[in-house]
């Protein structure tokens, strides 16, 4: 994996769905910006390529494919990603904030049976950003956040299922620099306040 060479600098959320990702990348660009940074709030997958487009069809439930194939569109999706917008970003000294990056697909990657040393060198030509945050929220609560947000319904086997995902987003930090495991159960001002003292000792933003 690659270390960020340019002068811009790199941030990802992480977590279970419903976890607070987009609340808190939403919060610390806006600090951001209020600060007088130029900042790029993306995700992953993302809209505008093909791959993302397939990816979209399959995390809606509209197509199936094999969990192989899911990552090598992630890459595909990731690839173009990278050299579309991020690195043009980061070149021209700005931050990018990514909602979710190659840590969720390790995560989910593993809970549909795959390896997560061949995920994490099928993604060993990409940038490692330079501070990651993993909200840690139990999936009961990420599950009942969901349904008020209005979307999906809780079932048992998806408490289990994301209970498998936690579980590679836990050691994440051990294989990978820079990341962070964030409680993500408190008040979203609050955890927004750790993540800028965060940025401001590890980035000097
Ligand atoms: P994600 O992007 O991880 O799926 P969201 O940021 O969309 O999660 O948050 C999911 C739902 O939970 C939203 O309705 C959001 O307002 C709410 N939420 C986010 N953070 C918190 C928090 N710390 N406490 C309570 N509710 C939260």
């Amino acid at each position: 994996m690659i270390k960020n060479p340019y002068l811009g600098k790199f941030i990802a959320f992480e977590g279970l769905d419903g976890s607070g990702q987009s609340t808190q990348a939403n919060l610390l660009k806006d600090f951001l910006v209020s600060e007088g940074f130029k900042v790029i709030l993306t995700k992953e997958p993302t809209k505008d390529s093909q791959a993302g487009k397939e990816i979209r069809q399959v995390l809606d439930k509209n197509t199936l494919v094999e969990p192989v194939y899911l990552q090598e569109l992630f890459i595909q999706d990731r690839k173009e990603h990278l050299e579309n917008l991020i690195i043009p970003v980061l070149q021209q000294n700005n931050i990018v904030i990514s909602d979710r990056y190659f840590f969720s697909t390790f995560a989910y990657g593993v809970s549909d049976g795959l390896d997560l040393a061949w995920l994490m060198e099928l993604n060993s030509a990409f940038l490692v950003p330079d501070l990651t945050f993993i909200l840690k929220v139990r999936p009961e609560i990420c599950l009942e956040r969901i349904k008020k947000r209005g979307s999906a319904q809780t079932l048992f086997e998806e408490t289990q299922k994301l209970e498998k995902v936690w579980q590679t987003y836990a050691i994440l930090p051990n294989h990978i620099k820079n990341v962070y495991i964030i409680g993500g159960e408190r008040p979203i001002n609050e955890i927004a306040e750790e993540m800028k003292s965060h940025v401001h000792l590890k980035l000097n933003l």
